[in-house]
Protein backbone atom coordinates (compact mmCIF):
# COMPACT_ATOMS: atom_id res chain seq x y z
CA UNK A 1 0.00 0.00 0.00
CA UNK A 2 1.47 3.24 -0.90
CA UNK A 3 0.06 6.39 0.30
CA UNK A 4 0.23 8.79 -2.36
CA UNK A 5 0.81 12.87 -1.56
CA UNK A 6 -0.88 13.73 2.02
CA UNK A 7 0.86 15.95 4.52
CA UNK A 8 2.82 13.94 6.46
CA UNK A 9 3.16 14.71 10.51
CA UNK A 10 4.95 12.64 12.26
CA UNK A 11 6.32 14.79 15.19
CA UNK A 12 8.25 11.84 16.36
CA UNK A 13 10.61 12.01 13.34
CA UNK A 14 10.22 15.93 13.44
CA UNK A 15 8.44 15.54 9.71
CA UNK A 16 5.67 17.71 8.31
CA UNK A 17 6.05 17.47 4.90
CA UNK A 18 3.93 16.53 1.52
CA UNK A 19 5.28 13.23 1.25
CA UNK A 20 4.25 9.29 0.09
CA UNK A 21 4.00 6.67 2.62
CA UNK A 22 4.99 3.18 1.88
CA UNK A 23 3.36 0.39 3.88
CA UNK A 24 4.60 -3.90 2.98
CA UNK A 25 3.99 -6.80 4.45
CA UNK A 26 1.77 -4.11 7.54
CA UNK A 27 4.88 -2.54 8.68
CA UNK A 28 6.03 0.88 7.11
CA UNK A 29 9.30 0.72 4.83
CA UNK A 30 9.52 4.34 3.90
CA UNK A 31 8.66 7.94 3.23
CA UNK A 32 9.67 9.88 1.13
CA UNK A 33 8.35 12.30 -1.93
CA UNK A 34 7.68 10.95 -5.21
CA UNK A 35 7.92 6.94 -4.01
CA UNK A 36 7.67 4.35 -6.75
CA UNK A 37 4.88 1.80 -5.92
CA UNK A 38 5.79 -1.96 -6.51
CA UNK A 39 4.34 -4.24 -8.09
CA UNK A 40 1.10 -4.96 -7.42
CA UNK A 41 1.11 -2.56 -4.42
CA UNK A 42 -2.27 -0.41 -3.84
CA UNK A 43 -1.92 3.38 -4.20
CA UNK A 44 -4.44 5.26 -2.20
CA UNK A 45 -4.32 9.12 -3.07
CA UNK A 46 -4.66 11.39 0.01
CA UNK A 47 -3.55 14.48 -1.78
CA UNK A 48 -4.78 17.47 0.40
CA UNK A 49 -5.09 15.00 3.94
CA UNK A 50 -2.80 14.96 7.04
CA UNK A 51 -1.12 11.49 7.26
CA UNK A 52 -0.09 10.96 11.03
CA UNK A 53 1.01 7.92 13.34
CA UNK A 54 -1.97 5.91 13.96
CA UNK A 55 -3.76 8.16 16.72
CA UNK A 56 -3.61 7.32 20.67
CA UNK A 57 -6.93 8.19 22.46
CA UNK A 58 -5.10 8.08 26.15
CA UNK A 59 -8.86 7.84 27.77
CA UNK A 60 -12.19 5.87 26.53
CA UNK A 61 -14.42 3.32 28.21
CA UNK A 62 -14.22 0.47 25.96
CA UNK A 63 -16.00 -2.89 27.43
CA UNK A 64 -19.58 -2.99 26.75
CA UNK A 65 -21.60 -4.94 29.73
CA UNK A 66 -19.85 -4.50 32.16
CA UNK A 67 -21.78 -1.30 33.41
CA UNK A 68 -24.14 0.78 31.05
CA UNK A 69 -20.83 3.48 29.98
CA UNK A 70 -19.10 2.00 27.42
CA UNK A 71 -19.19 1.96 23.60
CA UNK A 72 -17.74 -0.51 21.35
CA UNK A 73 -13.85 -0.27 21.00
CA UNK A 74 -14.05 0.18 16.90
CA UNK A 75 -16.77 2.83 17.43
CA UNK A 76 -14.18 4.37 19.32
CA UNK A 77 -11.01 3.69 17.71
CA UNK A 78 -10.83 2.99 13.94
CA UNK A 79 -14.36 4.06 13.10
CA UNK A 80 -12.93 7.52 13.42
CA UNK A 81 -9.75 6.96 11.99
CA UNK A 82 -7.88 6.31 15.86
CA UNK A 83 -5.99 2.88 16.02
CA UNK A 84 -4.87 2.66 19.49
CA UNK A 85 -7.44 3.21 22.42
CA UNK A 86 -6.76 3.55 26.35
CA UNK A 87 -9.17 2.59 28.50
CA UNK A 88 -9.73 4.45 31.08
CA UNK A 89 -10.37 2.52 34.18
CA UNK A 90 -13.67 1.26 33.36
CA UNK A 91 -12.81 -1.95 35.59
CA UNK A 92 -10.92 -2.92 38.48
CA UNK A 93 -8.94 -6.12 39.72
CA UNK A 94 -12.24 -8.59 40.04
CA UNK A 95 -13.57 -8.21 36.36
CA UNK A 96 -10.98 -7.77 34.41
CA UNK A 97 -10.55 -10.61 32.39
CA UNK A 98 -14.27 -9.63 31.22
CA UNK A 99 -12.21 -6.24 30.20
CA UNK A 100 -9.81 -8.22 28.48
CA UNK A 101 -12.32 -9.98 26.47
CA UNK A 102 -13.00 -6.73 24.25
CA UNK A 103 -9.11 -6.09 24.65
CA UNK A 104 -8.20 -9.49 22.74
CA UNK A 105 -11.17 -10.41 20.51
CA UNK A 106 -10.32 -11.02 17.49
CA UNK A 107 -13.27 -9.14 15.15
CA UNK A 108 -11.87 -5.58 17.35
CA UNK A 109 -9.91 -4.20 15.06
CA UNK A 110 -8.58 -0.86 17.20
CA UNK A 111 -5.82 -1.65 19.64
CA UNK A 112 -7.08 -1.49 23.27
CA UNK A 113 -4.73 -0.99 26.30
CA UNK A 114 -5.51 -0.31 29.73
CA UNK A 115 -5.66 1.95 32.75
CA UNK A 116 -6.80 -0.97 35.53
CA UNK A 117 -8.35 0.94 38.93
CA UNK A 118 -6.82 -0.75 41.90
CA UNK A 119 -9.95 -1.81 43.94
CA UNK A 120 -11.09 -5.40 43.53
CA UNK A 121 -14.69 -4.14 42.45
CA UNK A 122 -15.07 -1.15 40.36
CA UNK A 123 -17.03 -0.75 37.58
CA UNK A 124 -17.52 3.19 35.98
CA UNK A 125 -21.94 3.35 35.38
CA UNK A 126 -23.96 6.33 34.66
CA UNK A 127 -25.53 6.15 39.00
CA UNK A 128 -21.77 5.89 40.22
CA UNK A 129 -23.22 2.16 41.58
CA UNK A 130 -19.65 1.72 43.26
CA UNK A 131 -19.81 5.76 44.58
CA UNK A 132 -23.41 5.11 45.81
CA UNK A 133 -22.49 2.00 47.75
CA UNK A 134 -19.57 3.51 49.05
CA UNK A 135 -17.01 0.43 47.79
CA UNK A 136 -15.08 3.32 45.66
CA UNK A 137 -14.36 4.69 49.59
CA UNK A 138 -14.41 0.79 51.39
CA UNK A 139 -10.53 -0.41 52.00
CA UNK A 140 -12.08 -3.68 52.26
CA UNK A 141 -12.09 -3.04 48.19
CA UNK A 142 -8.60 -3.43 48.36
CA UNK A 143 -6.07 -6.04 48.03
CA UNK A 144 -2.48 -4.96 46.77
CA UNK A 145 -1.37 -8.01 46.79
CA UNK A 146 -4.26 -9.37 43.87
CA UNK A 147 -3.94 -5.59 41.98
CA UNK A 148 0.21 -6.05 41.82
CA UNK A 149 -0.36 -9.37 40.84
CA UNK A 150 -3.43 -8.80 37.65
CA UNK A 151 -0.91 -5.97 36.47
CA UNK A 152 1.79 -8.32 36.14
CA UNK A 153 -0.85 -10.98 34.42
CA UNK A 154 -1.72 -8.80 31.94
CA UNK A 155 1.24 -6.30 32.00
CA UNK A 156 0.74 -6.79 27.93
CA UNK A 157 -1.99 -4.73 27.77
CA UNK A 158 -2.35 -2.85 31.28
CA UNK A 159 -0.19 0.46 30.80
CA UNK A 160 -1.42 1.92 34.23
CA UNK A 161 -3.99 2.05 37.05
CA UNK A 162 -6.75 4.52 37.36
CA UNK A 163 -7.28 5.72 40.45
CA UNK A 164 -10.17 7.47 41.92
CA UNK A 165 -8.69 9.53 44.66
CA UNK A 166 -11.30 8.77 47.69
CA UNK A 167 -10.55 9.34 51.34
CA UNK A 168 -11.26 7.17 54.36
CA UNK A 169 -10.31 8.12 57.77
CA UNK A 170 -7.48 11.01 56.73
CA UNK A 171 -9.33 13.51 54.25
CA UNK A 172 -5.69 14.40 52.90
CA UNK A 173 -4.52 11.16 51.86
CA UNK A 174 -6.03 8.57 49.56
CA UNK A 175 -5.65 4.87 50.37
CA UNK A 176 -6.69 4.11 46.80
CA UNK A 177 -4.05 6.72 44.64
CA UNK A 178 -1.63 5.13 47.16
CA UNK A 179 -2.74 1.89 46.10
CA UNK A 180 -2.79 2.88 42.42
CA UNK A 181 0.75 4.43 42.94
CA UNK A 182 2.39 1.28 44.65
CA UNK A 183 0.65 -1.38 42.10
CA UNK A 184 1.59 1.07 39.08
CA UNK A 185 5.15 0.82 39.80
CA UNK A 186 7.16 2.50 36.93
CA UNK A 187 3.84 3.01 35.27
CA UNK A 188 1.26 6.04 35.51
CA UNK A 189 -1.65 6.57 37.72
CA UNK A 190 -4.26 8.24 36.25
CA UNK A 191 -6.55 10.48 38.14
CA UNK A 192 -9.63 12.33 38.05
CA UNK A 193 -9.49 16.23 38.11
CA UNK A 194 -13.09 16.93 39.96
CA UNK A 195 -15.30 15.09 42.43
CA UNK A 196 -17.36 12.11 42.31
CA UNK A 197 -21.16 11.96 44.00
CA UNK A 198 -21.35 10.08 47.13
CA UNK A 199 -17.85 9.30 47.98
CA UNK A 200 -15.64 11.96 48.83
CA UNK A 201 -11.99 12.71 47.43
CA UNK A 202 -9.00 14.35 48.65
CA UNK A 203 -8.58 18.16 48.04
CA UNK A 204 -7.34 19.31 44.43
CA UNK A 205 -4.05 20.53 46.52
CA UNK A 206 -3.31 17.25 48.29
CA UNK A 207 -4.16 14.96 45.01
CA UNK A 208 -1.44 17.41 42.95
CA UNK A 209 0.98 17.17 45.75
CA UNK A 210 0.47 13.21 45.71
CA UNK A 211 1.44 13.38 42.15
CA UNK A 212 4.67 11.70 40.80
CA UNK A 213 6.52 12.54 37.97
CA UNK A 214 5.01 10.70 34.86
CA UNK A 215 1.22 10.65 36.39
CA UNK A 216 -1.83 12.02 34.60
CA UNK A 217 -4.38 14.55 35.30
CA UNK A 218 -7.76 13.65 33.28
CA UNK A 219 -9.60 16.39 32.71
CA UNK A 220 -7.07 19.35 33.38
CA UNK A 221 -8.85 21.79 31.48
CA UNK A 222 -12.41 21.62 33.27
CA UNK A 223 -14.06 24.12 35.29
CA UNK A 224 -13.95 25.18 38.83
CA UNK A 225 -11.01 22.65 39.96
CA UNK A 226 -9.38 24.01 42.19
CA UNK A 227 -6.24 24.32 40.05
CA UNK A 228 -6.74 28.28 38.95
CA UNK A 229 -7.08 30.59 42.28
CA UNK A 230 -8.90 33.76 42.61
CA UNK A 231 -6.35 36.00 40.97
CA UNK A 232 -6.98 33.73 37.77
CA UNK A 233 -3.41 32.13 37.88
CA UNK A 234 -2.23 28.47 38.53
CA UNK A 235 -2.18 27.66 42.08
CA UNK A 236 1.54 27.27 43.19
CA UNK A 237 0.46 22.97 43.60
CA UNK A 238 -0.51 23.09 39.51
CA UNK A 239 2.57 24.46 38.80
CA UNK A 240 4.96 22.82 40.70
CA UNK A 241 2.93 19.24 39.91
CA UNK A 242 3.48 20.59 36.28
CA UNK A 243 7.21 21.31 36.47
CA UNK A 244 8.25 17.85 37.81
CA UNK A 245 6.56 16.31 35.34
CA UNK A 246 2.94 15.25 35.45
CA UNK A 247 1.10 15.30 32.33
CA UNK A 248 -1.83 17.45 31.99
CA UNK A 249 -4.82 15.54 29.39
CA UNK A 250 -7.58 16.59 28.26
CA UNK A 251 -10.38 14.26 28.91
CA UNK A 252 -12.84 15.65 27.07
CA UNK A 253 -16.18 13.89 28.29
CA UNK A 254 -19.48 15.79 28.53
CA UNK A 255 -18.79 17.99 31.23
CA UNK A 256 -14.89 18.06 32.06
CA UNK A 257 -13.77 20.77 29.50
CA UNK A 258 -13.88 23.81 28.89
CA UNK A 259 -12.91 26.52 26.01
CA UNK A 260 -12.57 29.21 28.82
CA UNK A 261 -10.47 26.88 31.19
CA UNK A 262 -8.36 25.54 27.84
CA UNK A 263 -8.27 29.57 26.91
CA UNK A 264 -6.88 30.82 30.50
CA UNK A 265 -3.88 27.63 30.97
CA UNK A 266 -3.26 27.99 27.15
CA UNK A 267 -2.16 31.80 28.09
CA UNK A 268 -0.37 30.96 31.26
CA UNK A 269 2.04 28.56 29.51
CA UNK A 270 0.28 25.16 30.01
CA UNK A 271 -0.81 23.16 27.53
CA UNK A 272 -2.09 19.66 27.04
CA UNK A 273 0.49 16.96 26.99
CA UNK A 274 -2.25 14.97 25.69
CA UNK A 275 -5.85 14.60 23.93
CA UNK A 276 -8.04 12.18 24.75
CA UNK A 277 -11.95 12.28 24.80
CA UNK A 278 -13.13 10.17 27.94
CA UNK A 279 -15.57 8.70 24.82
CA UNK A 280 -18.64 6.75 26.30
CA UNK A 281 -22.40 6.60 25.29
CA UNK A 282 -23.26 9.69 27.63
CA UNK A 283 -21.42 12.04 25.93
CA UNK A 284 -20.25 10.25 21.95
CA UNK A 285 -23.62 12.12 20.39
CA UNK A 286 -22.78 15.44 21.61
CA UNK A 287 -20.25 17.02 22.17
CA UNK A 288 -17.47 14.86 22.00
CA UNK A 289 -18.12 12.67 19.15
CA UNK A 290 -14.15 11.74 18.29
CA UNK A 291 -10.62 12.38 19.07
CA UNK A 292 -10.48 13.78 15.80
CA UNK A 293 -13.27 16.12 16.88
CA UNK A 294 -11.83 17.12 20.08
CA UNK A 295 -8.08 17.28 18.56
CA UNK A 296 -10.19 20.26 16.08
CA UNK A 297 -11.09 22.13 19.42
CA UNK A 298 -7.59 22.35 20.57
CA UNK A 299 -6.21 23.40 17.27
CA UNK A 300 -9.21 26.07 16.89
CA UNK A 301 -7.56 27.43 20.01
CA UNK A 302 -4.53 28.25 17.87
CA UNK A 303 -1.98 25.69 18.98
CA UNK A 304 -0.12 24.87 15.98
CA UNK A 305 -1.28 21.97 14.49
CA UNK A 306 2.23 19.61 14.80
CA UNK A 307 1.38 20.50 18.62
CA UNK A 308 -2.17 19.03 18.27
CA UNK A 309 -0.64 15.97 15.88
CA UNK A 310 2.52 15.44 18.85
CA UNK A 311 -0.48 15.34 21.59
CA UNK A 312 -2.73 12.19 20.26
CA UNK A 313 0.07 10.56 18.67
CA UNK A 314 4.20 10.35 20.22
CA UNK A 315 2.90 12.28 23.25
CA UNK A 316 0.10 9.21 24.72
CA UNK A 317 3.26 6.72 23.55
CA UNK A 318 5.36 8.42 25.88
CA UNK A 319 2.73 8.47 28.71
CA UNK A 320 2.69 4.95 28.30
CA UNK A 321 5.98 3.93 28.15
CA UNK A 322 4.89 2.41 24.23
CA UNK A 323 6.87 5.15 22.02
CA UNK A 324 9.25 2.26 21.02
CA UNK A 325 6.56 0.90 19.01
CA UNK A 326 3.35 3.44 18.77
CA UNK A 327 2.83 7.34 17.87
CA UNK A 328 5.47 7.17 15.20
CA UNK A 329 5.37 6.46 10.88
CA UNK A 330 9.06 5.14 11.71
CA UNK A 331 10.23 2.46 8.93
CA UNK A 332 10.12 -0.76 10.40
CA UNK A 333 7.03 -0.25 12.97
CA UNK A 334 3.63 -1.71 12.91
CA UNK A 335 1.98 0.09 10.05
CA UNK A 336 -0.62 2.08 12.63
CA UNK A 337 -1.52 5.21 10.65
CA UNK A 338 -4.25 7.99 10.52
CA UNK A 339 -5.65 9.79 7.15
CA UNK A 340 -7.36 13.23 7.84
CA UNK A 341 -9.38 15.39 5.75
CA UNK A 342 -9.49 19.39 6.67
CA UNK A 343 -13.00 20.61 6.26
CA UNK A 344 -12.65 24.20 6.14
CA UNK A 345 -15.37 25.84 7.77
CA UNK A 346 -16.87 27.64 9.41
CA UNK A 347 -17.10 25.42 11.65
CA UNK A 348 -19.20 24.87 15.22
CA UNK A 349 -17.47 23.36 17.05
CA UNK A 350 -19.10 23.02 20.90
CA UNK A 351 -17.68 22.10 24.28
CA UNK A 352 -21.13 21.49 25.77
CA UNK A 353 -21.19 24.68 27.01
CA UNK A 354 -19.63 26.98 24.85
CA UNK A 355 -20.12 27.09 21.10
CA UNK A 356 -17.15 28.56 18.79
CA UNK A 357 -16.88 28.48 14.95
CA UNK A 358 -13.59 28.23 13.93
CA UNK A 359 -12.39 28.32 10.56
CA UNK A 360 -11.98 24.59 9.78
CA UNK A 361 -11.91 20.85 11.16
CA UNK A 362 -10.15 17.67 11.29
CA UNK A 363 -12.27 14.91 10.03
CA UNK A 364 -11.67 11.16 9.61
CA UNK A 365 -10.87 9.51 6.63
CA UNK A 366 -9.52 6.25 7.26
CA UNK A 367 -6.60 4.30 8.98
CA UNK A 368 -4.30 1.59 8.14
CA UNK A 369 -4.44 -0.30 11.19
CA UNK A 370 -1.16 -2.96 11.01
CA UNK A 371 -1.23 -2.55 7.41
CA UNK A 372 -5.00 -3.00 6.61
CA UNK A 373 -7.16 -0.04 5.20
CA UNK A 374 -10.17 0.89 7.28
CA UNK A 375 -12.42 3.55 6.13
CA UNK A 376 -13.86 5.79 8.51
CA UNK A 377 -17.86 6.04 9.58
CA UNK A 378 -19.12 9.29 8.62
CA UNK A 379 -20.45 10.45 12.11
CA UNK A 380 -21.53 13.88 11.92
CA UNK A 381 -20.54 16.51 14.44
CA UNK A 382 -23.62 17.84 16.22
CA UNK A 383 -25.30 20.75 14.69
CA UNK A 384 -24.17 23.09 17.71
CA UNK A 385 -26.87 25.62 16.56
ZN1 LIG B 1 -13.48 8.36 32.03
Amino acid sequence: MLLRGGRVIDPALDVDTVADVLVEDGRTTAIGPDLAAPEGAKVRDVGGCVVTPGLIDLHVHVYPGLGDFCLHPDRVGVDTAVTTVIDGGTSGVATFGLARRWIDDPAVRTRVLAFMDPNQIYFATKDFICHKLEIANDERNLDIASTCAAVEANADVVVGLKARACYTDDKQTSPFLAAAQLAAGDRPVMVHLGRFPFTPTISTTDLLDALRTGDVITHAFRGASGIVGSDGKVTPQFRAAVERGVCLDVGHSGTDFRFATARALFEQGFWPTTISTDLNVFNVDAPVVSLPETMSKIWALGLPLPDVVAMATVNPARVVHREHELGSLAPGRVADVSVLRIDEGPARLSDGFETIEAARRLVPVGCLRAGEWIDAVNYAAPDAA
